[in-house]
């Protein structure tokens, strides 16, 4: 047993909050709590570092929170949001003089290597690209060995796309998605601390509600809920004041510790 903590980089939509230009009352907020950048989680374990997304606001999250080092990267989907921050790896490539592993469906890997062509050469002698080894994670409810870590995965519905949800320890993290089926509800049935996608209130294609998120935390059985990937327009003190006991929204910086 290892003691795994997650640190929410990010837990903000595709925008972000504030959203530019809006001069609603959570984006106008003084509340940090409603400042959200674009989602993302950095993951620490048995002495690795592995982020789940590298959004367009990763370099400033891993600045903020001092991220040491880049082990693997675990995508959920290549959405701008949540791969548009893959160039800022390259610090952590020349750092160590090392490629870094990326983690993902085929759809995802093929879509990185031809937006980020440049990404996946090999190293020239001043590392100042990042240098990436695509792996792909087909299939539904596999486990793969990440760097000696057992990682879960879980393909899910996002509209039209697939994305993974991934469980690592006791924790799952469940962003972009629009439903959840049988096998996975099962599969993460009684875990310690759920971070699910919660657009809005309202029904969104492509994304969960919050009536949803809330009512997937009780099908699953969680100890604890965190709604991620909310817009400016979810309020942290008013949200958090309609959510049942043990569910809650997360906020970027937010850390959770448990074993793996
Ligand atoms: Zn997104
Ligand atoms: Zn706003
Ligand atoms: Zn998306």
């Amino acid at each position: 047993m290892s003691a795994l903590t997650l640190t929410v980089l990010g837990c903000g939509s595709s925008s972000g909050s504030p959203v530019i230009g809006c001069d609603c009352a959570v984006c106008q907020s003084d509340n940090p709590k409603n400042r959200r950048s674009r989602c993302s989680a950095w993951i620490e374990v048995a002495g690795k570092h592995f982020i789940i997304d590298t959004g367009t606001d990763f370099r400033q999250q891993a600045l903020r929170e001092k991220i040491p080092a880049v082990d693997a990267v675990l995508y959920t989907h290549p959405h701008s949001d949540h791969i548009n921050g893959i160039d800022d790896l390259r610090a952590y490539c020349f750092r160590k003089k090392q490629a870094i592993d990326i983690y993902g469906n085929s759809f995802t890997m093929e879509n990185a290597q031809s937006r980020f062509e440049y990404a996946f050469m090999p190293p020239c002698k001043h590392w100042n690209r990042p240098v990436l080894v695509p792996h792909i994670l087909d299939g539904h409810g596999k486990t793969a060995d990440i760097h000696g870590v057992s990682v879960q995965y879980f393909a899910l519905p996002h509209g039209r796309w697939q994305v993974l949800g991934y469980k690592i320890g006791n924790i799952a993290w469940l962003t972009d998605i629009s439903d959840i089926d049988e096998t996975t509800i099962a599969a993460l049935q009684g875990v310690e601390y759920l971070f699910i996608d919660c657009l809005m209130m309202e029904k969104y294609p492509s994304h969960l509600s919050f009536e949803l998120a809330v009512d997937f935390s009780k099908k699953i059985n969680a100890k604890q809920t965190y709604l991620i990937h909310t817009t400016h327009k979810l309020d942290f003190d008013a949200i958090n004041a309609k959510c049942p006991p043990n569910v809650a929204m997360a906020y970027d910086g937010l850390k959770v510790t448990t074993e793996c």
